[in-house]
């Protein structure tokens, strides 16, 4: 059984008054200066690939397990959201079949970074680079984004998933222990 899921995910430019930001995007440092502003580390892309990771076997969102309230997750590295959802997969026998990621930002340049940018996101996935895509487009000077106020990534990704994993209901029931055990665990590590 195939599944499918989607991210999306913007964040404004922090302040550049606010002492800069560094700008991190698919885990990858693009600039030390003109970053954007968040709780955590502001991975935009990082965080729409979290998203269609956990919607893709239906756990929810990355809010429900990574607070913007929480402080510990102020600054955070936001691949370690990542290699949560992939847990969380893993633990459901979810495999990755793709992942595409766009990124919509007028600027800066992003082409330059695309190869790393998708290095970064197999590695944490522990995918063949031939997995995943990441593109960039603009707004052609159109909207917040055209005015340079922010950046959206979004995400959207296609798994395959074993027998009682799937769709019909009796087989969602069975997958619903699994996510609670992979909730209870999250929260053990957290209070640790
Ligand atoms: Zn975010």
């Amino acid at each position: 059984m195939n599944r499918i899921g989607q991210g999306v995910d913007i964040h404004p430019f922090a302040d550049p008054l606010d002492n800069g930001r560094p700008l991190i995007l698919g885990g990858v440092r693009i600039s030390e200066t003109g970053g954007l502003a968040g709780h955590s580390d502001a991975d935009a892309v990082l965080h729409a690939v979290t998203d269609a990771l956990l919607g893709a076997v239906g756990a929810g969102d990355i809010g429900h397990y990574f607070p913007s309230t929480d402080e510990r997750w102020r600054n955070a590295d936001s691949s370690q959201f990542v290699r949560e959802a992939k847990r969380i997969l893993d633990e459901m026998n979810a495999e990755i079949e793709n992942l595409d990621v766009t990124i919509i930002a007028q600027q800066p340049k992003l082409s330059p970074h695309r190869d790393a940018m998708i290095a970064s996101i197999a590695h944490l996935l522990s995918l063949p680079q031939g997995h995943v895509n990441v593109k960039a487009t603009t707004t052609d000077h159109l909207g917040f984004i055209g005015r340079g106020e922010g950046i959206c990534a979004m995400a959207i990704v296609l798994v395959a998933m074993e027998g009682e994993a799937g769709l019909s209901p009796a087989e969602r029931e069975s997958a619903e222990p699994r996510l609670r055990t992979a909730e209870q665990r999250l929260r053990r590590l957290q209070q640790d």
